[in-house]
């Protein structure tokens, strides 16, 4: 198989819940894990006669969404049914927009990869939408769970500017850190909040017409992602290649398998008879509006790594800092009163990132503040503890929860600095040992770090190295 003669086409959907106390039509909490059917009302379990009532919180926050992402802001936009039936979707249609969109165009540029090129892809859509509920299949019977009935969500659709597994998963994680800098999602994944459908098609590398594509439903992890693009774009190169065509279809990723496999043929839009929402009436954003929330949006990812940049960080430190909003947060804030930010880049994507992750918890439950470790830094500058020493004491306060100034006086890592000390020491020193001072005044010159290694010895090691080997310079020189 000559993979690369062959180029791939990919596109992707991803869905994912807003971040708002309450459903897209209801007053239901929208809190995950609580006991089944606990948040439900006769709106979100579809009874007839009620009227949805449209949450004000979700269309700010699918503005946000859609600035940050460059769209168009559609000031008049509809709702329309999409008709399907599914025993999670008790009135037999979602609440959706089809036609108008509350998003158009727009695009995300992504950090530049291996090469060293930026990449942008654009944006077809971004629409407002609600989740359905939740089938459980048992052993003996099946049951549904509705207290996702009715989550507001988004659906983000790009355009097929997408041309590998590698770009898919650096798409999702820059798009996922938009919604997180914005507020909009908390993009987790594992509760199902942030999920993703692949169109997938391969072409001759150079031909302008697309494939017949596929689509991989439901993707909730960056690593299925990444593997079943890679697996499906494998598969169709197989049957163009061997002369056979690809069916328009749905599939379902298989992780244990690592194959995707038939879920059911694609349907189109004609099948889900899609119609304006009587209950609603037309969605109408006024420019005002628009204005109020662009006021408040914060520094994105992208401006936000070339301002690192700027300020002397690597591509690769602005990127590993900016991805997730929290690591950025934390990294400034362990600046003020720091000469060096390179150093405390360096801290926080090593040591702190480090504890971060062995710890599986959230950054802020994980590591001491960021003040505290801000403090630490500060304590090197000055030259009044080691780096070692400042290891040290980290691993403590990760453990004891105590202060920077508090864990450097317990546990005694404070550097000697005291120039009359460090003399003394020196000076007992090359006392002790006249025949090396005479040998290396001869010219033995190896013999200065044997020097600076008895004074440090002497000084219980926490002297500072800068001090003594300056010392022992001038009164060699002497
Ligand atoms: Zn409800």
């Amino acid at each position: 198989m000559n993979r690369e003669a062959y180029e791939a086409v990919i596109g992707l959907e991803v869905h994912t819940h807003l971040l708002t106390r309450s459903k897209l039509f209801c007053g239901c909490s929208t809190t995950f894990g609580a006991a089944p059917n606990a948040n439900v009302c006769p709106i979100c379990m579809g009874m007839p006669g009620v009227l949805p009532v449209l949450n004000r919180r979700v269309v700010e926050l699918a503005i946000r969404t859609g600035l940050a992402a460059h769209c168009e802001i559609t000031p008049y936009s509809i709702f329309d049914r999409k008709s399907y039936f599914y025993p999670d979707l008790p009135k037999g249609y979602q609440i959706s927009q089809y036609e108008t969109p509350i998003c158009k165009g727009g695009y995300i540029d992504l950090p530049a990869n291996g090469n060293g090129e930026p990449r942008r892809v654009r944006l077809t859509r971004i629409h407002i939408e609600e989740d359905a509920g939740k089938n459980i299949h048992g052993d003996s019977a099946s049951l549904v769970d509705f207290n996702r009935s009715g989550v507001p969500l988004i659906e983000i659709v790009s355009e097929p500017d997408l041309r590998s597994a590698e770009d898919a998963g650096a798409y999702l994680r820059q798009l996922r850190a938009i919604l997180r800098y914005v507020d909009a999602s908390d993009g987790k994944m594992e509760e199902g909040s942030f999920r993703c459908d692949c169109n997938v098609s391969v072409r001759k590398r150079g031909a302008k017409e697309y494939g017949v594509r596929t689509e991989i439903k439901n993707l909730n992890s960056f690593r299925f992602v990444e593997d079943a693009i890679e697996y499906e774009v494998g598969r169709q190169i197989e049957i163009v290649e061997s002369g056979g065509r690809v069916p328009q279809e749905t599939l379902l990723w298989d992780p244990a398998r690592k194959e995707t496999r038939p879920m059911r043929s694609k349907e189109y839009a004609n099948d889900y008879r899609y119609f304006p929402e009587p209950d609603l009436p037309p969605l109408v954003i006024p420019r005002a509006m628009v204005d109020e929330v662009r006021a408040t949006m914060p520094e994105l990812p992208a401006d936000r790594r070339a301002r690192y940049v700027r300020e002397g960080l690597t591509d690769y430190e602005a990127g590993v800092l900016t991805a997730d909003r929290e690591v950025a947060d934390y990294f400034e804030a362990t600046l003020p009163g720091l000469k060096n930010r390179k150093s405390a880049a360096n801290w926080v994507m090593t040591e702190v990132l480090r504890v971060a992750h062995d710890s599986g918890k959230a950054l802020s439950d994980a590591v001491p503040p960021a003040s505290e470790v801000g403090a630490l830094l500060l304590m090197i500058e000055e030259q009044k503890i080691s780096l070692n020493a400042a290891k040290t004491a980290f691993a403590a306060m990760v453990k004891s929860g105590k202060s920077a100034a508090t864990t450097i006086s317990e546990l005694g890592l404070a550097q000697v600095s005291d120039e009359g000390a460090i003399a003394a020491a020196c000076e007992k020193v090359l006392a002790a040992e006249p025949e090396k001072v005479a040998e290396y005044r001869a010219g033995r010159d190896k013999l200065f770090g044997f020097f600076v290694g008895a004074v440090m010895k002497a000084l219980g090691g926490k002297a500072n190295p800068k001090v003594i080997n300056d010392t022992l310079r001038k009164k060699l020189a002497s």
